[in-house]
């Protein structure tokens, strides 16, 4: 089993990767390189010789941009790829949810979001290849629900979100405003994007791997819980005694995804944490120095797959090289922002898990 997580700086995503035997693999969420603008899964599993079709499915933990860039692109190459996603009744409620969502981050629906822009046409691609595919639409993610096995190998993986109530909530709002998308503001509150994103847990031979998505904290009252809460009440696919010796942080290391109880009981002290950073202006970024060392100090390694954003403006250059590029007639964009990859490979002799860091990612420990 290898787990591969690829981050850019600068908020603009996160995708993993994950290959098991016979060069089977899987894709959750896309981004794409900000300078190529390459879908970097697709790139990645094309330049190390991946089967496409092989990958066995995909999914979108949730449409927010910095997960969704490319998604479409990954699905469209990957010709037997099943795709799964949060759970909606069909597709034409689903985009209207969605619609809502951007308006949800503040944006007004008659000048949607360029974020809720993009997620929608991804979204519409997706249709129409699953559609070109004589499909009827996406799998439903749902707690415990069973999203891929095969015996022989012993290896599953299960979603442990969204729960019930994220999903009663999700089709009650849609009851209520389905004839009033994008007329009108409402005062009712909503549940986030974040509380419908799909975490995973991955059980390979005794190994267990939790990805976390964008889960967030979420809220319990006497209808249910959301978010990790949710999941802290209690999964069946989580084998008593199983703890995360590999964990994808959920939502960039955020203090507000971070439940304390799913640490301390779910996650194995000897445990790998892998990070991506978000960044949506120079003063609002996950994870903070405080963030950071949350997650340090709870695991036995811990990498990212950058500093959170740009690398800064460039130094200026000097007048030669000014002339001499003009004279050449090159065309410079300067580089913005950087990715990095970090690829964990499970050793079976001695269980274990070895890491190799790419591009900006690093270690903390
Ligand atoms: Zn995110």
């Amino acid at each position: 089993m290898e787990i591969v997580v690829i981050g850019t700086g600068g908020g603009y995503g996160e995708s993993i990767v994950l290959r098991w035997d016979d060069g089977k693999s899987a894709v959750i969420d896309s981004c794409i390189d900000p300078q190529r603008e390459s879908c970097l899964p697709l790139e990645y599993l094309r330049t190390t010789g991946a089967d496409l079709e092989k990958v066995q499915f995909i999914v979108a933990t949730h449409w927010h941009d910095d997960h969704i860039r490319g998604i479409s692109e990954v699905l469209y190459a990957c010709p037997n790829a099943i795709f799964w996603t949060t759970a909606a009744r069909d597709w034409s409620i689903f985009i209207r949810l969605m619609l809502a969502d951007g308006r949800n981050s503040g944006a007004v629906l008659k000048g949607k979001s360029d974020t809720s822009q993009r997620a929608l046409s991804e979204l519409e691609v997706c249709m129409e290849i699953i559609a070109s595919r004589g499909n009827h639409g996406p799998e439903r993610a749902q707690g415990d629900r069973l999203v891929y096995r095969e015996k022989d190998l012993n290896l599953e993986i299960f979603a442990l979100s969204p729960s019930e109530l994220a999903i009663s909530k999700y089709e009650q709002e849609i009851a209520i405003h389905i004839d009033e998308i994008g007329k009108f503001r409402t005062r009712i509150p909503r549940i986030g994007p974040n509380d419908k994103s799909v975490a995973l847990f991955v059980q390979y031979k005794g190994e267990c791997i939790i990805l976390g998505a964008d889960l967030e904290i979420g809220t319990t009252t006497a209808n249910g819980s959301t978010g990790w809460n949710d999941v802290m009440n209690g999964k069946q696919c989580l084998h008593p005694g199983l703890r995360a010796r590999v964990l994808k942080v959920a939502h960039h290391g955020s203090a507000g995804a971070q439940h304390l109880g799913f640490w301390s009981d779910l996650v194995a002290p000897e445990v790998m944490s892998l990070m991506t950073p978000w960044q949506k202006c120079a003063t609002n970024y996950v994870p903070d120095d405080i963030e950071l060392d949350f997650v340090a100090g709870r695991s036995a390694h811990t990498y990212i797959t950058s500093t959170h954003g740009s690398i800064g403006k460039p130094k200026p250059r000097d007048v030669e090289t000014k002339k001499l590029i003009s004279k050449v007639g090159l065309r410079l964009s300067e580089v913005k922002y950087r990715y990095g990859l970090i690829r964990i490979v499970y050793d079976e002799a001695n269980e274990n898990w070895n890491c190799e860091l790419r591009g900006s990612a690093f270690g903390f420990k």
